[in-house]
């Protein structure tokens, strides 16, 4: 097996885009919910970096796990399954996709990067006891969180989770962080882990979904040396934003742009902060349809299309030196730091 260095090396001397946010595995919580999407495996995800000239995928687990009795998650309620899968968040979900990627596909390892799911606030000390032995015996390339569909404070992270994130220092490997501006998702606030990632300027973040396009949250963030974020999802934010949802920023707050135009918008951004900027398409959740209740009882259903190549080939649409830097130079200082891949370490 490639070692996680001869890996960085070979990405860090070519300049194959980078994605720097997808998943890998399945949900059953999302398939039993009736909500898309719900699985995509190491094979589905080759066949669409072939068609789209991605040459290199950051890959998460789905955010449920196994340590959760189903059947309470899906109403809300998070109770550890005694017979579960996994003694702690993510222990089989995190091996899973190690596996998958190392053993059952290894013509995809060194192209698909498995990155590590957490939960900061329910056995952390068991989690990053478990993730540094995964990383003795395969490369990983980062962890993940989506703390919002936790119901975990991200301030856990300078707490009880604090050792999540000392070792990913110890690893040297980066940590992204789902991000929310929806006043009733306090779980994931973004200046919340804005407080978070200027708090440790000892390990690199990436806050995803590109601060929900929130100005002041971005440019806190551009001041930050350890600190990226990610486009995740960015045409269906821009649905959002049409929309004026409250999952993105309020008009006052957010960052100007024409979002009725997705590669538009997204170079004003890029050129705003062209070095924190980040790439990623968040496949397969690129496009989300999901039903659910909202805070007042009803059911609804909600509906965000885009096309498989959608983000990409909008990606095509910016200047090649834009493309270049949030697509691989940005990427390669956030998942392998300054030094690149020549840390012989
Ligand atoms: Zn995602």
């Amino acid at each position: 097996m490639m070692t996680r260095q001869q890996i960085a090396r070979r990405i860090c001397s070519g300049s194959g885009l980078i994605d720097a946010h997808t998943h890998l595995g399945a949900d059953a919580a999302l398939f039993y919910n009736g909500d898309f999407p719900y699985a995509i495996s190491a094979e589905d995800h080759g066949v669409r970096m072939t068609q789209s000239g991605i040459a290199y995928a950051v890959c998460f687990p789905f955010l449920y796990t196994g340590y959760f009795q189903m059947a309470a998650f899906r109403r809300g309620q998070f109770r550890r399954d005694p017979r579960g899968v996994s003694a702690f968040p993510y222990a089989f979900e995190n091996q899973r996709l190690c596996r998958e990627i190392y053993e059952a596909f290894p013509e995809f390892a060194g192209r698909l990067l498995p990155s590590a799911f957490f939960d900061p606030a329910r056995r952390p000390r068991e989690q990053a006891a478990g993730i540094r032995e995964l990383s003795t015996r395969y490369p990983l390339f980062g962890l993940k969180t989506a703390t919002s569909y936790l119901h975990s404070q991200i301030g856990a992270l300078l707490a009880e989770g604090a050792c999540l994130l000392d070792l990913a220092a110890e690893l040297d490997i980066p940590v992204t962080i789902h991000s929310a501006v929806l006043p009733g998702d306090p779980w994931a606030n973004v200046f919340e882990i804005l407080k978070v990632v200027k708090a440790r300027p000892d390990v690199r973040f990436a806050i995803a979904h590109t601060c929900r396009f929130d100005r002041r949250a971005l440019d806190t963030a551009a001041g930050l040396a350890n600190c990226f974020v990610d486009v995740a999802a960015f045409h269906i934010h821009c649905a959002l934003a049409q929309q004026n949802h409250a999952a993105v920023a309020a008009k006052s707050d957010r960052f100007p742009a024409d979002y009725r135009h997705h590669a538009a918008a997204m170079q004003r951004i890029a050129e705003a902060y062209p070095a924190t900027l980040l790439w990623g398409s968040d496949t397969p959740a690129h496009l989300w349809k999901s039903r659910f209740r909202n805070d007042q009882g009803q059911e609804v259903w909600m509906d965000l299309p885009c096309g498989p190549a959608t983000e990409v080939e909008e990606l095509r649409k910016l200047p090649p030196a834009i493309q270049r830097r949030i697509g691989h130079d940005n990427t390669v200082r956030f998942l392998f730091g300054e030094k690149g891949g020549d840390d012989e370490n």
